[in-house]
């Protein structure tokens, strides 16, 4: 049976990218937007072959639509391969941490921290039981704890809190078959990136799916970018 794999984030910028590239690789996409329209509408745009692409509304901020998408999954592969944590905002780029705003913070933190925390521990058992899986946190060299610059702190915050987790999954993963890791795509031409960031949507995309098809011995609880290691 074809590798199933669910892209989360993925009606436009690095998730639609990163689908277009597994379609591409041959893997069966589960394309998934908190919007039902924005999802539909980037089906329709996308110009490849859709015969392996299916889509699902997915809010990776509420339980109750991770629950009904987990239940559309099971019942309809009875498997995942490949998660693709993608979705992410950052509401807070012209802020500092001594005035952050931080209602926005903590709905930063729901998106990029418990929605993944939350898709792993939905889909987790699912790669387990079948001794294989791929699970790729889409973190960024802002969450490096080497990170100084003084911007963006509920986005930098959650995405260094996104790599704690990531080292926390993969420690109880491991021996699992199920291989969990972080990534950077560096800085990418998107909605969120801008229009002055040096990367394509194409080549951030190759970063995050480089950890989608690292092989059984490949690396495990590590914070990656074009398969080349970052500092935590
Ligand atoms: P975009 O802003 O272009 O796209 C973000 C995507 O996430 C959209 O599809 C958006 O949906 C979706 N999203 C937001 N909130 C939710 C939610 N609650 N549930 C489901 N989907 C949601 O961002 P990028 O493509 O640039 O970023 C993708 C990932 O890459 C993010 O995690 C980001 O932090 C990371 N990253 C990006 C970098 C860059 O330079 N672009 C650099 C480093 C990391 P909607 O259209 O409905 O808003």
């Amino acid at each position: 049976m074809d590798q199933i794999a669910l892209v989360t984030g993925a009606n436009r910028g690095l998730g639609l990218g990163v689908v277009k590239k597994l379609l591409q690789l041959g893997y069966t996409v589960i394309l998934t937007s908190r919007d039902q329209v924005k999802g539909q509408e980037a089906i329709e745009e996308l110009d490849i072959d859709k015969n392996k692409l299916y889509f699902q509304q997915l809010d990776v901020s509420s339980s109750e639509s991770i629950n009904r998408c987990f239940d559309w999954v099971n019942t309809k592969f009875g498997k995942l391969d490949v998660l693709v944590n993608n979705a992410g905002i950052n509401y807070d780029t012209w802020q500092n941490a001594m005035n952050a705003d931080l209602q926005e913070c903590h709905k930063t933190m729901m998106v990029n921290l418990f929605g993944p925390w939350e898709m792993a521990q939905k889909f987790y058992p699912l790669m387990e039981k079948n001794g294989f899986g791929r699970i790729v946190n889409v973190s960024s060299g802002a969450g490096s704890l080497t990170n100084e610059e003084i911007g963006t702190p509920g986005y930098s915050i959650s995405k260094a809190a996104l790599n704690m987790l990531t080292i926390k999954l993969a420690g109880q993963a491991k021996g699992s078959g199920v291989l969990i890791n972080a990534v950077s795509p560096g800085w990418v031409r998107t909605d969120m990136g801008g229009e002055d960031a040096d990367r394509s949507i194409a080549e951030g995309a190759e970063s995050i799916v480089w950890a989608v098809t690292i092989p059984d011995d490949g690396p495990h609880g590590g914070f990656f970018k074009d398969g080349k290691r970052l500092n935590w």
